[in-house]
């Protein structure tokens, strides 16, 4: 029997402007067991990040969790006080963020920063925190010696190592990804992924990995749960989904990921369109307007959450559908 280690039950996340609530997360359930990589996919905007920030706590007002609930290893989170966060965050449930420059203050040298992380969260002296942090470096693969150097004098992807030094310092049970390799060369990108999955294995932590690139969630991920719109649209194990794909909006964006026989045979596909305002999201299924299967009941009928297989998929046809192709499913509709 998996160990769970982090689960949501039913999290929404709001955003409140002067118009109606933006739902940019809206009953979202999922698991996370002990040692295992959940990846979270989709399109920008679909809720990942927000997800990710709501089980850091770290929702900047406009945003508020509004209901729901985070347990993490049985504990509930929603309700516990700023303090109570402070003690777990990094050292529990810790994040690598999309922009290493945005997690790295500019006028502070890199190895004192990750010191200081240190420092907070363990009762170690100074010389004992900056050891730590030459082996960090070592672990990230930078030199130990740019411990003095300030963020502007490190190269991208030598910054988003020290982003995952500082994220793993405290080897937190719980490690969350937010889009590490965005912004960072192809090259770059592999070596920071390889890192990370390295690193997960090594010290068994649980990761939640977010990525709208379907191959690196292949690449790195055992589950996946693929999100539209602020809901969860399928959600399984990562073999089956990527290869049986069950809802349409799955069947898509696995139908884009570019091959190069693809793009050879000039097959590359996309989906039409972009997702629906989430500050008046469509009363049926979100992705209604945009999906190449959709009948009159998707309109008016949210679809549930069902067991389909051994996925969970929220799609009104998912038994017709799960037998059609995903080129299949999206040819109709290409331009
Ligand atoms: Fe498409 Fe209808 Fe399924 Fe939504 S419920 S994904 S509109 S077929």
């Amino acid at each position: 029997m998996p160990e769970e280690v982090l689960r949501t039950k039913d999290l929404s996340v709001y955003y409140f402007t002067n118009g109606p609530p933006v739902r940019a997360v809206d009953g979202v359930t999922i698991t996370l067991n002990k040692g295992e990589v959940l990846g979270i996919a989709g399109e920008s905007g679909c809720g990942k990040t927000t997800l990710a920030m709501a089980l850091m706590n770290l929702v900047q007002p406009p945003g508020k969790i509004v209901s729901g609930q985070i347990f993490l290893e049985g504990e509930p989170l929603i309700g516990k006080s700023e303090d109570y966060w402070r003690t777990i965050r990094w050292k529990k449930i810790a994040m690598v963020f999309q922009s290493a420059m945005n997690a790295l203050n500019p006028v502070f040298r890199v190895g004192d920063q990750v010191a200081e992380a240190i420092m907070l969260h363990e009762r170690v002296g100074r010389e004992e925190a900056y050891e730590r942090v030459r082996e960090l470096f070592g672990l990230v693969n930078i030199d130990p010696a740019m411990i003095y150097a300030f963020p502007h004098q490190l190269s991208g992807g030598m910054k988003q190592r020290v982003v995952i030094a500082m994220a793993i310092a405290l080897i937190p049970t719980v490690l969350i990804a937010d889009e590490p390799t965005t912004a960072l060369d192809v090259t770059i990108q592999a070596q920071i992924l390889d890192l990370l999955k390295y690193l997960q294995r090594r010290y068994k932590m649980s990761m939640i990995y977010i990525s709208h690139d379907l191959a690196v969630i292949a690449e790195v991920a055992d589950k996946v749960a693929i999100m539209y719109a602020g809901k969860i649209a399928e959600y399984g194990n990562v073999v089956d989904i990527f290869k049986s794909p069950i809802h349409p909006y799955t069947k898509g964006l696995i139908a884009s990921v570019p091959t190069v026989s693809k793009a050879k045979e000039k097959e590359l596909i996309y989906i039409p369109g972009s997702p629906p305002n989430l500050a008046d999201p469509p009363k049926g299924c979100r992705f209604y307007d945009r999906c190449p299967y959709a009948k009159d009941i998707c309109k008016n009928e949210e679809p549930p959450l069902i067991k389909v297989g051994d996925s969970l998929v929220a799609c009104h046809f998912a038994d017709e559908v799960k037998d059609i192709t995903p080129e299949d499913m999206w040819a109709e509709v290409q331009e």
